[in-house]
């Protein structure tokens, strides 16, 4: 076996900073496994040309990448401003929220609002975040349509940044009408995963899903974990999506920043006791939008959500907008190889008092028992769904996993999952006692194995169905 691969995945944020196709390509190149783009930012067509764009030149990289789509849900954002480069507030300045302004009016005293309600739901002494928090004002009075405001940390703001209250509570409903549209106009694409804005409980997920299935969209649904009522709910949120996203920028606001360190390794360890993904969000290379180099809270803090257990770290601005989008990449590359080389990040937990329903679980966690205890060089599971990988993944280890599939959207889904890589295969194409070695003959021609590498394989007698994987077997290249 040659080198062995990152096992964290990389996502990363498309927006004017990777638009040509030569930055596309270098970012494909640099290591990002799935990419993201968020429709609460440009128009529809923008963002569907960032979607066929990656796809195109992944194809032509020879890679396979996952797409992921942030629907912008009931986030309250500030209109827009009339210089494009924003304003600049300072501590003590007195700036106001006006729902009835123009929407491209904003100035050094006022700008609108996409949240009509709002001026009905603030009060006196309110602390409003903008930004993720980067900017504090403080309510000092509402008049009609009007929410006057005195700035308590200041900085630099920009069009249509979102807005929260400290402590939550600020209501909309989970799907707003452009959600809806953006659901619609998503079914033209191939798309992997959907996340939801501000989930606040299981049925939020249950409703979304079912409108983007009816549709006929396949995605898997991600759950963005930013309100307070979802850490209170977090158990039915995790058992009803796909896969959670510790969105720490919105969920921040609402629980106070200092409570984010326990509760992301809080949530990220539910996700994986459950067989979901989890993925690590927002600022976590914050300095890169500016600078070549991280700081070094920045480097601990991917290490350390690494050490928690995440399968993925994202990026946002970084790439989207930022200077250095490729290298920030390659920055994160190297910090995700250097965590996973700690003993921490591979020592297994095996589930030993736990029972298992599923065949194909039992057989997963086996195989990983089997993986961490004997030297085997990969696992290679045939896998319909990608729920075998999924679950092998939920057990650390250092052993990289191999997807075998014959089906573009499970490739597709397994670009989340740490340790997995996916392959594409068609087991189909072969009678039953050829596939093990025609599988280890695929990877050994695209160089990932060698004569001689000891692995374990899995795989379903049941040939085609998902959900049936019933045998393992320990073979020798
Ligand atoms: P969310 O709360 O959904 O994460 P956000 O405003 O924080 O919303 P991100 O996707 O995290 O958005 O991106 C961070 C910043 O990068 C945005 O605030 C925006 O300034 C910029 N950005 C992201 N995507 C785009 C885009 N397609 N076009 C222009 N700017 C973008
Ligand atoms: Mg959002
Ligand atoms: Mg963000």
């Amino acid at each position: 076996m040659k080198i062995i691969p990152r096992r964290t995945k990389i996502i990363a944020t498309l927006g004017p900073a990777t638009d040509s196709p030569e930055k596309m390509r270098a970012l494909l190149t640099a290591g990002v496994n799935v990419v993201r783009i968020n429709l609460s930012h440009g128009s529809q067509a923008q963002q569907a040309s960032r979607i066929l764009l990656a796809q195109k030149c992944a194809q032509e990289l020879n890679k396979i990448i996952g797409v992921l789509v942030d629907l912008q849900g009931p986030k309250i954002r500030i209109a827009r401003f009339a210089d494009e480069n924003g304003i600049v507030l300072a501590e003590g300045d007195n700036f106001a929220l006006d729902a009835k302004l123009d929407t491209n009016a904003g100035n050094q005293a006022v700008v609108g609002l996409d949240y009509p309600e709002l001026p009905a739901q603030v009060a006196p002494e309110d602390h409003l975040l903008l930004d993720d928090g980067r900017i504090v004002l403080i309510v000092k009075r509402v008049r009609g349509s009007r929410v006057e405001c005195e700035v308590l940390a200041g900085g630099k703001l920009t069009s249509n940044k979102g807005l929260n209250r400290k402590g939550g509570g600020l209501s909309a409903p989970s799907l707003t009408e452009k959600d809806l549209k953006d659901i619609e106009f998503l079914s033209q694409y191939t798309v992997d995963y959907v996340a939801l804005s501000f989930p606040k409980c299981k049925q939020d997920i249950v409703d979304a899903r079912r409108l983007i299935e009816a549709t006929g969209n396949t995605a898997q649904i991600v759950a963005k974990i930013e309100r307070s009522e979802a850490i209170d709910n977090i158990d039915e949120i995790i058992e009803a999506a796909d896969a959670v996203m510790v969105a720490r920028g919105d969920l921040g606001v609402e629980i106070g920043y200092a409570e984010l360190p326990a509760v992301q390794k809080y949530i990220i360890s539910r996700a994986r006791l459950c067989d979901k993904a989890v993925i690590t969000a927002t600022q976590m290379m914050e300095s890169m939008i500016y600078n070549p180099i991280p700081t070094r809270a920045e480097v601990s803090d991917v290490a350390n959500a690494i050490l928690d257990g995440t399968d993925a770290v994202m990026l946002s601005a970084e790439t989207a907008t930022g200077d250095f989008p490729i290298k920030v990449v390659a920055v994160l590359d190297e910090i995700c190889l250097a965590a996973e080389r700690q003993r921490m990040a591979r020592f297994p937990r095996q589930r030993d008092d736990a029972q298992f329903e599923r065949h194909d679980k039992s057989i997963a966690m086996a195989a990983m028992y089997i993986a961490n205890h004997v030297p085997i060089k990969a696992i290679i599971t045939l896998t319909e769904s990608g729920s075998t990988p999924l679950s092998m993944s939920r057990v650390r280890s250092g052993i990289p996993i191999y997807a075998l599939s014959r089906h573009a959207k499970t490739r597709g889904r397994v670009t989340l999952f740490r340790g997995v890589y996916p392959v594409e295969f068609d087991l189909t194409l072969y009678k039953s006692w050829e596939i093990s070695r025609s599988a280890l003959e695929t990877l050994v021609a695209q160089g990932i194995l060698e004569p001689g590498d000891k692995v374990i394989v899995t795989k379903g007698d049941i040939l085609g169905i998902g959900g049936y994987t019933n045998a393992l077997k320990i073979l020798t290249v």
